[in-house]
């Protein structure tokens, strides 16, 4: 199974002989077995199975088969929401008195838990521009660092990072890099073959694709070297709350996901729903065909706005001419840039708020990623918690429309949009 089509449809799950040929929902808290010393052996990790699903479901199991199939990873975790895998995700790596780097421009909600409340808890994020250099990125890093974070395509700042050169940075200092790729999903980006080590999505967006279920999940490449690096000694000494356990050497190459199971969901408890997973799995069976939709027609938004005279500028990395056109062509399968657009709109927030009042198709909720289309002012919605320099940061204007273009017709689309326009400027 090498095509990631045929791995949309059909990997995780597999039933044997007489079984559903649907992955069933398995709808249990807790797992039966004959002996204690069964029970036993999987707490000790000694044998594999499922025993209490805050740690692990077979519903979940088959949507993080897929999912890691899908990324190209050794192991995956799904959790109960986008937010919970990143809280997990870093939390595997820091605590009180470590740092880690992020790219500044990254979505509303992981901004106010890495700048607010990953600090509160002592540990640093030191935030980096798109545009930071290898020296810039560099100067942040010393002994205490511990990951550098990055969005395989910045929502809502539109801006695809360049990986190989923070890869570059990364694998020199013998850093673990994490991306979110949430926008991009593994039909249009696999981060892990540009050298990224820990993929999260929030599997509430395109993974869903149908707006019916937040979760997260958690993906581990099983290539980072925990073993013996002195910058991961939580890796490399037994950890007394474990049974003494030293994660590199006795889960080997999965030594990441396992901690983020058996320390970090068995503590933070943020597992996905198993009817949640099921959704999900759902919407996966269709991403490969979802996303080139939600890609070209998001193309012949942004080029409509474009020439547009309600419109002040543009933002769509898959738009000819655009700053981020060649990492596209470099990064993103078939030159697809997913659905979201961003444009500033010539009235500022008044005519924001006409536009959104005009439109028809496009409906006007707190999401992105629906097949239905959506639209979104964040400066008065996501990023209103965000102080005006926080903003520009996050490079949010106050003009600023997001667009999240679904997989309706083209026409139609175009149609609902220019109308819209049109009476924002009364
Ligand atoms: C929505 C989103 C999240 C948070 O995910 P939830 O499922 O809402 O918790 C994280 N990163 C990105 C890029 C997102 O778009």
């Amino acid at each position: 199974m090498k095509n990631i089509a045929t791995k949309c449809v059909q990997a995780g799950y597999k039933p044997k002989n007489g079984e559903p040929r649907v992955a069933p929902i398995v709808q249990s808290t807790t797992f039966y077995y004959e002996t204690p010393e069964e029970m036993s052996d999987l707490f000790d990790l000694k044998k594999s199975g499922y025993f209490y699903t805050r740690l692990g479901n077979p519903t979940m199991g088959y949507l993080e088969e897929k999912v890691a199939a899908l990324e190209g990873g050794v192991g995956a975790m799904a959790t109960a929401s986008g937010m919970s895998a990143i809280l997990i995700a870093v939390t595997n790596l820091c605590e009180a008195g470590d740092n880690f780097l992020s790219m500044s421009t990254i979505y509303g909600g992981t901004y106010n838990l890495f700048n607010v409340t990953l600090r509160k808890l002592g540990i640093e994020c030191r935030f980096f521009g798109g545009e930071a250099t290898e020296a810039e990125i560099e100067a942040l890093i010393d002994s205490k660092t511990k990951l550098i974070f990055i969005e395989t395509l910045a929502n809502p700042a539109m801006l695809v990072p360049d990986f190989a050169r923070i890869a570059a940075v990364a694998q020199k200092h013998g850093i673990v890099l994490m991306a979110d790729s949430t926008l991009t999903t593994p039909v249009i980006c696999r981060p892990i073959e540009h050298g990224v080590n820990i993929v999260v999505h929030s599997s509430t967006k395109y993974l869903d694709g149908h707006a019916a279920s937040v979760g997260g999940i958690i993906v581990d490449d099983g290539k980072f070297p925990y073993l013996g690096n002195p910058r991961y000694p939580r890796f490399n000494e037994p950890d007394a709350s474990y049974h003494g356990m030293v994660f590199a050497k006795d889960a080997g190459a999965a030594a990441y996901i396992t901690r983020a199971r058996v320390i970090g969901m068995r503590d933070f408890g943020a597992q996905m729903a198993p009817m949640n997973a099921w959704l999900t799995m759902k919407g996966i069976e269709t991403l490969h065909l979802r996303m080139p939709r939600h890609s070209s027609n998001a193309l012949a938004v942004a080029r409509m706005l474009k020439g547009h005279p309600a419109v002040e500028w543009v933002k769509y990395a898959g738009l000819p001419g655009d700053a981020n056109f060649d990492k596209v062509q470099k990064y993103f399968d078939g030159g697809m840039a997913s659905g979201m657009v961003t444009f500033g709109i010539k009235g500022g927030r008044e005519a924001a708020a006409r536009f959104q009042k005009a439109l028809r198709l496009f409906a006007i909720v707190t999401h992105i990623a629906d097949c239905r289309s959506c639209v979104l002012h964040p400066a008065s919605t996501t990023h209103r918690q965000l102080s005006d320099t926080d903003l520009i940061a996050a490079g949010i204007s106050d003009n600023l429309v997001r667009l999240s273009v679904g997989i309706e017709g083209e026409s139609d689309i175009l149609e609902d949009l220019l109308n819209a326009l049109e009476e924002s400027q009364k």
